[in-house]
């Protein structure tokens, strides 16, 4: 897979263009301070004077309301909520867009799913950095970078890839290094990452062990340090080092249990499970069924959230952090 670096990115391409950050978030702050400080024009967008307004000033950036702000811009890059771009998008971004301008985003849900359509006379790129908005950021001021994704959905100007790249190359992201995806493949397996194994599939694995520890009468305090708290040195080992380089690391006991038993408990079953999630991915049902969660003002969303805080794991997880000096309790 071509990987393209500093080198391959020419900045100047967007000297006299104007970039709008929509949003002052996670993403945003790291994309507007970024840019800025290589040297390029960035303008902060945000729907009221609310905190980021303040914050955003404070860090010495120009801010301005979302539609003067589109109005005065090129490249108009949505970082506020996934679910609220399409109004953002549908009020303040399509009676001001102009021909010829760039719409960029960080993830492609809404144009793969079809929530914005944007007109043909524009660039849609995509430049998603892996990793949250404060190590975009922290890594800039390291001289450094985070790996991101670039994508392009409309090559209206014929040079979309090169404003991508440049613009990857304004938040860092080319120092580290950049790989070139697609809206529908980025889309659809970040929410099956999310979906199956990072965020669904680690907190059920997670409940399941606390549970059958307990269950089987072990103390749940036990059974907290086991099953989630340890999680973290596990992965940090995965992070770092792969799968056999995190069994390198922990006792002859624990790899060939692991080996042994590790597909005993994820198994068939499970890749099953995997392959339908990963079909409501791809025929559109899931984005549907979330699309029509939001405009019912989350219902079964906020079940979801009430069953889980309910969980012993929660309650027994939120006495043991306070003995940990180190970690922000919450
Ligand atoms: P966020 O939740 O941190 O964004 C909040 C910001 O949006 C705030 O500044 C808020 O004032 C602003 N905002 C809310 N409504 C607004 C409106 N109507 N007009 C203008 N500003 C408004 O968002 P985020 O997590 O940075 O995500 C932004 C995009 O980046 C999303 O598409 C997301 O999928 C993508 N992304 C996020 C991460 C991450 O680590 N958070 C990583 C990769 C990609
Ligand atoms: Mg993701």
């Amino acid at each position: 897979m071509k990987v393209y670096y500093d080198g391959d990115a020419n900045l100047d391409i967007l000297k006299d263009k104007k970039i709008v950050i929509l949003g002052y978030g996670s993403q945003g702050h790291a994309h507007a301070q970024n840019l800025k400080e290589s040297g390029l024009n960035v303008i902060v967008a945000l729907h009221e004077k609310n905190e980021f307004w303040h914050q955003a000033e404070a860090d010495g950036l120009e801010v301005m309301e979302n539609k003067e702000a589109v109005r005065a811009g090129d490249i108009i890059m949505l970082l506020v909520p996934d679910t609220i771009q399409p109004g953002v998008y549908k009020n303040d971004i399509l009676p001001n867009l102009q021909k010829g301008n760039i719409l960029a985003f960080a993830h492609g849900f809404n144009i793969h799913y079809n929530q914005i359509v944007p007109p043909s006379t524009i660039d849609v790129i995509m430049i998603a950095p892996k990793g949250p908005g404060h190590l975009v950021r922290r890594q800039y001021q390291q001289k450094q970078g985070v790996p991101s994704l670039i994508a392009i959905y409309q090559d209206y100007s014929g040079q979309a890839k090169e404003f991508a790249l440049a613009y990857a190359r304004g938040i860092g992201a080319t120092r580290a290094g950049v790989l070139q995806t697609s809206f529908k493949e980025e889309t659809e397996t970040d929410l099956f990452g999310e979906q199956t194994v990072l965020c669904g599939g680690v907190t059920e694995l997670i409940l399941s062990g606390f549970n059958t520890l307990v269950e089987a009468g072990y103390q749940p305090e036990i059974a907290y340090f086991e099953c989630l708290h340890e999680m973290k040195l596990i992965v940090d080992l995965i992070y770092e080092n792969g799968l056999s380089g995190m069994y390198y690391s922990v006792s002859d006991t624990a790899e060939y249990g692991g080996l042994s038993r590790g597909p005993q408990i994820i198994g068939e079953e499970s890749k099953k499970a995997m392959k339908e999630a990963l079909k409501r991915v791809q025929d559109g049902s899931f984005a549907t069924e979330w699309i029509l969660e939001n405009q019912a003002n989350g219902p079964k969303f906020n079940a979801l959230r009430q069953k889980l805080d309910n969980e012993k794991i929660e309650k027994v997880g939120k006495e043991l952090r306070k003995m940990m000096s180190w970690i922000n309790n919450k």
